[in-house]
C-alpha cells in the first residue's frame, strides 16, 4: 500500500490496475487511523479487485465465436423484440445483430432496430432491457425525462440493468476482436 500525504481534507483509496492500493490522506492523519479507512472500505476494495481481475482475463474472442453470437443473437432477439412491441404497441420493421464496438443497440427512424450481438455475453435481464429501449425510442426519438418513463412504465428495474452495463459493458466490448465488422 502506497500513501501519498497532500493538504487534501479526506482520505481517498484508489485500487491500481495491478490490484495494488494508493492511499491518499492528509499531512496530519495518523498511519493508524489510514489503515483504519483502508478496513472500513475491504469490501469496496476486494469487489473492485476482482473486478479488475474479470476485466483483465476475459479473453478476445475469436471470429468463430463472434460468429456463435451473432447467430444466437439472431435466434434471440426476434421473439423478444416482437413481444415487447407489441406490449409497447410500437412497430419494428428490420432487426439487425452486428458487432460495434460502442453501443448495444440502435433505432433508426424508420423503425429498424440493431443490436450487438455481445448481448448474448449479458444476463438475460440486460438483453431485455436493451430491446426495450430501443422499442421506446420507437415513441421518442431521445433521451428526454419522457422517454426513460416509457421505459420505467415497461421495466420498473431498469436502473439495475442500464448500471450493470454501464458497470461492466466497457469490458465485454473490449473482447472484441480487432477485425470485427461494425
Ligand atoms: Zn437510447
Amino acid at each position: 500500500m502506497e500513501i501519498i500525504r497532500s493538504s487534501r481534507r479526506s482520505v481517498a483509496i484508489q485500487v491500481r490496475p495491478d490490484g495494488s492500493l494508493v492511499v491518499r490522506a492528509p499531512y496530519a492523519l495518523p498511519e493508524t487511523e489510514i489503515r483504519a479507512a483502508v478496513e472500513r472500505h475491504r469490501g469496496w476494495i476486494e469487489r473492485t479487485r476482482r473486478h479488475l481481475a474479470l476485466q483483465q482475463t476475459a479473453p478476445t474472442l475469436t471470429q468463430q465465436e463472434l460468429r456463435q453470437l451473432i447467430a444466437q443473437a439472431k435466434a434471440a432477439l426476434p421473439p423478444l423484440v416482437s413481444g415487447w412491441a407489441g406490449r409497447l404497441g410500437v412497430r419494428c420493421t428490420a432487426i439487425g445483430v452486428r458487432s460495434p464496438r460502442t453501443r448495444w443497440g440502435s433505432c433508426s427512424s424508420r423503425g429498424s432496430l440493431s443490436f450487438n450481438c455481445l448481448l448474448m455475453l449479458c444476463p438475460p435481464e440486460v438483453l431485455e432491457y436493451v430491446v426495450v429501449h430501443e422499442l421506446c425510442h420507437r415513441k421518442h426519438m431521445d433521451h428526454s425525462p419522457a422517454f426513460w418513463a416509457e421505459v420505467e412504465r415497461a421495466l420498473p428495474q431498469y436502473r439495475a440493468q442500464r448500471d450493470w452495463l454501464k458497470q461492466h459493458g466497457p469490458a465485454i466490448l473490449r473482447r472484441l476482436p480487432e477485425k470485427s465488422g461494425g
